[in-house]
C-alpha cells in the first residue's frame, strides 16, 4: 500500500477527525513499545476511552459478565454512526459522568483476557477498506502516539507480528474477519446498492450486536416461513453463539447484498406478500373503524 492509499484510509477510519493522527507501519516494521504495571501512566489510557467494539469483542464480554446481549448493551455500550449512512456501531461506555472504562480497575483491565480488539491493538490500530474497483479487501496498520502514554519511550522492540501475538489477537482477527468484510463492503457500496433503509439498519444492528434478540428472530415463525434452515444447524444456531455470529453475517450480505447465500422456501415469496397484504387489509379496516367511531362520537354530541 503507498502513501497515498493509506491517507485514503485514514480518512475512512475512525482517525479521520482525530487531533492524533496516526502514521503508517510497513508490515514487519519494528515497533518499539511496553505497557506494564510499574509505568507511570498506568490506566492513563483506559481514563479516557474511545473503544469501538466488534460483535465478537461483544460477545466475549457478555459471556464473562453472564449477561444477555441486551443488557450488556444497555450497561456497557454507546451507539454512534460508522458511516455518512447511519450504519451502526456501538462503543464502550464509560463511567456515569466521566470519561474512564467501567471496566478499569487500579490494577489494570478488569476483563483482561476478554478485553476488546481495540484494547490489545493499542497503540497498533488495524485499518481495513475496499475500493469500489476491486473485490478484496486492504488491511494497513497504523501507529498511534498519543502524548500520555510513555510506553514508546521503554526499552521493548519487537514486530508488529509478534505483537499481535503477544497481545492474542490473531483469534479475535478470525471471528471478526467476515463481519469487517461485509462493513467495508457497505461502506464502498455504489449507487447499485442504494442507501440503507431504516429496516435494514436495524436488521445489521442486531445481527452483529444484539445476539440473543437475533437467536429469538432466527426462531421466529415469519423467519421459518422464510427461510429453509436444516434442523441440525438449526440446533447449532440455538445452542452456539460464535455459529450464531457467523450466520448473522451470511444473513446479512444476503437481506443487504441479495448474495444467496441462506436457502429460501420457494413460495417464501408468496407467503410475504400475502401476509403484507393482509397486515395492509387490517391497517385499513382498523382505520375505517377509527372513522366510525369518530362519526357516532361526532353525531352523540349533537344530541
Ligand atoms: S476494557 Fe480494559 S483495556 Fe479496554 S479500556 Fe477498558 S479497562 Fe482498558
Ligand atoms: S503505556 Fe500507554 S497503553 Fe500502557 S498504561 Fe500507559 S498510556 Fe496506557
Amino acid at each position: 500500500m503507498n502513501e497515498a492509499e493509506f491517507n485514503n484510509l485514514i480518512a475512512e477510519s475512525p482517525f479521520a477527525d482525530s487531533p492524533v493522527q496516526p502514521t503508517m507501519l510497513p508490515e514487519n516494521a519494528p515497533l518499539q513499545f511496553r505497557c506494564h504495571r510499574d509505568i507511570k501512566c498506568w490506566n492513563a489510557c483506559c481514563s479516557n476511552i474511545d473503544i469501538p467494539l466488534t460483535p465478537y469483542d461483544i460477545l466475549r464480554l457478555k459471556k464473562r459478565l453472564n449477561l444477555s446481549s441486551g443488557d450488556f448493551l444497555k450497561q456497557y455500550s454507546v451507539p454512534f454512526e460508522m458511516d455518512k449512512d447511519g450504519m451502526p456501531g456501538v462503543k464502550l461506555k464509560a463511567v456515569e459522568g466521566g470519561s474512564a472504562c467501567q471496566f478499569m480497575k487500579p490494577e489494570g483491565c478488569g476483563v483482561y483476557e476478554d478485553r476488546p480488539t481495540a484494547c490489545r491493538y493499542y497503540p497498533v490500530a488495524l485499518l481495513t477498506m475496499r475500493r469500489s474497483d476491486e473485490f478484496f479487501d486492504r488491511s494497513a496498520y497504523a501507529l498511534v502516539k498519543e502524548s500520555h502514554c510513555l510506553g514508546h519511550f521503554e526499552n521493548k522492540t519487537q514486530t508488529i507480528e509478534q505483537y499481535r501475538t503477544e497481545q492474542g489477537v490473531d483469534e479475535y482477527d478470525q471471528k471478526a474477519h467476515g463481519w469487517r468484510q461485509l462493513v467495508v463492503k457497505r461502506k464502498s457500496a455504489g449507487p447499485a446498492i442504494g442507501k440503507p433503509t431504516p429496516v435494514s439498519n436495524q436488521l445489521f444492528f442486531m445481527a452483529s450486536y444484539d445476539i440473543d434478540r437475533f437467536r429469538a428472530f432466527v426462531m421466529s415463525p415469519s423467519f421459518n416461513e422464510t427461510y429453509s434452515i436444516p434442523v441440525e444447524q438449526m440446533a447449532a444456531l440455538v445452542a452456539d453463539d460464535e455459529a450464531l455470529l457467523e450466520f448473522g453475517v451470511s444473513f446479512l450480505r444476503h437481506t443487504l447484498f441479495g448474495e444467496k447465500c441462506i436457502e429460501e422456501h420457494p413460495d417464501a415469496l408468496d407467503k410475504r406478500l400475502a401476509r403484507r397484504r393482509a397486515m395492509a387489509e387490517q391497517e385499513k379496516e382498523a382505520e375505517f373503524q377509527k372513522k366510525m367511531e369518530l362519526e357516532d362520537d361526532k353525531y352523540s354530541g349533537e344530541h
